[in-house]
Parts: C-alpha cells; sequence; structure tokens
C-alpha cells in the first residue's frame, strides 16, 4: 500500500534541477493527522527536508499522495476557533489596501467550512471557495457560501470564470504548501484572476519558524517550504508578478504575499527585496543553514529524552498536551511514544481517537484532573502560553515544555 501512496522525486519540482542536497532527514512518520477510531496498522513514510541548490526550493522529496490525505480527512482539521476575527482583518485589509471593487468576486482555494469567504462577505464582496474534502464543503455550502468541493485545476478555474466571471482576489490561505504540481496550480490561479485582479497568499515562513526551533511544522502534507526568492520566481513562471510581501504573525511566523498578472500595473513595492535580502544574509539558500538547524534539534532531542529516562526510572506517569500534525512530527522524531502514557487536547473530535502510528488514546483535558499525572509535555508547545492560561495544572502536575528551551514548570 505505502509504495503506492509515495513518489520519491529526485529533481526539483519548480526547476526540475538535479542537485537535490537532504538537509534534514527526520525520523518516519504516519500521515500526521490521521487520529483513528481504533488501533488500525498505518504505515510510516520517509520525511526529509531536501534543497534545490540550483533555485533554492525546500521541500519534501517524498510525496504521499494527496487523495491518501483527504480521503480520510472528516473533520476540520484546521479548526478556525480563534481565527475569525484574524480573517475578519485580513479581508478588510485587502480590500482597503489594494482598492478592491466594492461586490467584486473573491474566490478562496482551500476554503475549509468558509470562515475566509464568510469574513469576506461580511466587506460585501462576492464569495466562491474550492475545498477537496467532500463533508467540509458540503458544511461551507450549507451555511450559504458557495463551495466547489474539487482539487483547485484549470478546469475548475474555468468552470468558476464561466459561471462568476473574473476574480478580482484569490486568496490561498495555509494551503500553498500543500500542493503538488505548484506551478500548474498557480498558472491556473492566473486563468482565474481579472487585469487588476490580485492574488493573495498567506503560508508558513520557515526563515522565522527556525528562529524559535519549530522543526514540527515539517509534516508529510506540507511539501513545500517557502522563502520570499522562490515564490518570486514560482510567481514569474506561471505567468504573475510579486508586487508585496510582509511577514506575520501565525504559525510561530508565516509570510503574506500579494501578486498580480504580469499585464498589470502596479508597481513592485520594496518589501519584496528587503525580505529576499534577509533571507540571503540568514543563509536561506545554503544547505549548511538547514543541516546546522537539524543538528540543533538533536541536542535538543537528547536533552529531552535524558530527562524522560530519568522520570520513567523514577516511575513517574507522563501525558503529553496536543493531538495534531505538529504533535505528531514531534513525537516521531523525538521518539517520545514509550514515555508518554495518553495524550489530551482541546479539539472534540480528536477525543476518543488513537494517534497515528502509536496509538496513544487522546482525552479531554478533564483526565489531567482526574488521573493526576506527575507530568504533562507541552506537544503543543507554540500555543504554550494559552494553553497554561485555560489549563492551571493542580496537584502538583508539571508541564515539560520540550522547545524552543527545555523547561519545566
Ligand atoms: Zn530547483
Amino acid at each position: 500500500m505505502s509504495d503506492q501512496l509515495i513518489r520519491h522525486d529526485t529533481h526539483c519540482r519548480l526547476c526540475g534541477g538535479n542537485r537535490i542536497a537532504t538537509v534534514f532527514k527526520l525520523a518516519d512518520t504516519p500521515m500526521e493527522d490521521q487520529f483513528v477510531i481504533g488501533p488500525l496498522e498505518q504505515p510510516f513514510f520517509p520525511l526529509e527536508l531536501a534543497l534545490c541548490e540550483d533555485c533554492g526550493y525546500l521541500h519534501l522529496p517524498h510525496i504521499v499522495s494527496p487523495e491518501a490525505s483527504y480521503t480520510d480527512y472528516v473533520y476540520v482539521s484546521s479548526l478556525t476557533v480563534g481565527l475569525t476575527h484574524h480573517y475578519d482583518q485580513y479581508a478588510q485589509k485587502i480590500i482597503n489596501d489594494w482598492a478592491v471593487p466594492a461586490s467584486a468576486l473573491v474566490v478562496d482555494l482551500g476554503s475549509n467550512d468558509g470562515s475566509m469567504l464568510a469574513s469576506f462577505k461580511r466587506q460585501g464582496m462576492q464569495v466562491v471557495g474550492v475545498e477537496p474534502a467532500a463533508s467540509i464543503a458540503a458544511r461551507a455550502n450549507q451555511a450559504g457560501l458557495e463551495t466547489v468541493n474539487d482539487f483547485f485545476t484549470a478546469e475548475v478555474a474555468a468552470n468558476i470564470t464561466g459561471k462568476y466571471g473574473k476574480a478580482s482576489i484569490v486568496t490561498a490561505n495555509y494551503m500553498y504548501a500543500n500542493i503538488d504540481d505548484v506551478t500548474e496550480f498557480t498558472r491556473s490561479v492566473a486563468r482565474l484572476l481579472g487585469p487588476d485582479g490580485i492574488f493573495v497568499v498567506e503560508t508558513g515562513y520557515h526563515p522565522e519558524q527556525m528562529k524559535i526551533r519549530m522543526f514540527d511544522y515539517i509534516y508529510h502534507e506540507h511539501f513545500s517550504y517557502f522563502t520570499v526568492e522562490v515564490l518570486q520566481h514560482l510567481f514569474a513562471a506561471s505567468g504573475l508578478e510579486l508586487i508585496h510581501a510582509e511577514k506575520t504573525a501565525p504559525k510561530g511566523g508565516s509570510v503574506r504575499l500579494v501578486a498580480q498578472l504580469k499585464s498589470a500595473r502596479r508597481s513592485v513595492d520594496p518589501s519584496v527585496g528587503e525580505l529576499i535580502g534577509e533571507e540571503h544574509a540568514s543563509g536561506m539558500r545554503d544547505a549548511e543553514t538547514y543541516r546546522k538547524f537539524a543538528r540543533e534539534i538533536a541536542d535538543a532531542k537528547h536533552q529531552l529524552l535524558s530527562l524522560l529516562m530519568g522520570f520513567k526510572a523514577a516511575g513517574k506517569k507522563i501525558a503529553g498536551f496536543g493531538a495534531s500534525h505538529s504533535t505528531t512530527t514531534l513525537i516521531c522524531h523525538f521518539g517520545l511514544a514509550p514515555f508518554i502514557d495518553y495524550l489530551v487536547d482541546d479539539n472534540p473530535v480528536k477525543q476518543g481517537r488513537y494517534s497515528p502510528g502509536f496509538h496513544l488514546p487522546v482525552f479531554s483535558a478533564d483526565k489531567l484532573i482526574a488521573d493526576q499525572p506527575d507530568y504533562v509535555i507541552m506537544l503543543g508547545w507554540q500555543h504554550r502560553h494559552s494553553i497554561m492560561a485555560k489549563h492551571p495544572l493542580m496537584n502538583g502536575t508539571q508541564w515539560i515544555i520540550p522547545l524552543p528551551e527545555l523547561q519545566i514548570v
């Protein structure tokens, strides 16, 4: 089964070059978000980060087919709780900054449950979403947010323009890294855009994430780890021009980019050159930068494991907080499963399920009060401040914070 699902690219998916350097080899990992209802056997797939030394594209060379990820995608994985405000601001800012005409067409690609569409609709825009997961697309349609249930292709772009006309805004919010043939995808975006339309991408930004040692953003659904420089080339190869780039806060560091058709008239603002300059200065095209990062993560792992071995030898009971893509990468790469009795998470759809591969049971956080473990490893450490505020530990239970610095609190 796993052989049919996986493809190993030995050439760069963007430039076709073959000078591909493996820069970070992680532990083999099951599909990171497949929390299952029973202890099913699940395949583990290679998880490596590779750098194209010709164009600087940082990517996974092993691709597990998107169908494998999405067919079992039975719930809203990126729960939008708390993001409504972020999306409202996002929609308002884009409309204001780029002087988009009122009631123009907005198309959101990977529209999930329609939260972003709803924000644009509140601003008076006409909205259409494209979402490959059937149950989630159905939910958006029921909420009155018109959503095409499909992967975005040239054909889907043609159908949308046939029915609604060309788009003034196309958004791709935390999904651009999840696309296999991203050049073809971006060419289809160019077909969808009106003459003055803009394409707005927000995606995780590893130059910032690496500063806080956030390696667990690496997982099989993220095929690409984009720099602004790589995106500038990718857009240019697809009929678009990158005109603006800015860092944003979500996901431990993100970047928001705005592009237009090459024939459009806006000028490129200095933000693009500034961010590319920062990327060069911090060695983002240099394989050694990532290898050094991998060594730092290995040190963090050894520190944590020696602590946990001591606790386990002393008979301590240890739970883990967090059940997501990232926590699966963290558990697999650090080898944490033997130390953890169970996981807890606030997301009700994860509760009652088992973690991918190792089948640690997932409970609600109430379990920590009932069970009183000695330690809880903060697997969702990027969200530690909000988690710790919401879930004060009692009866002497302590948090173990694994990253960016190992801490017991
Ligand atoms: Zn390349």
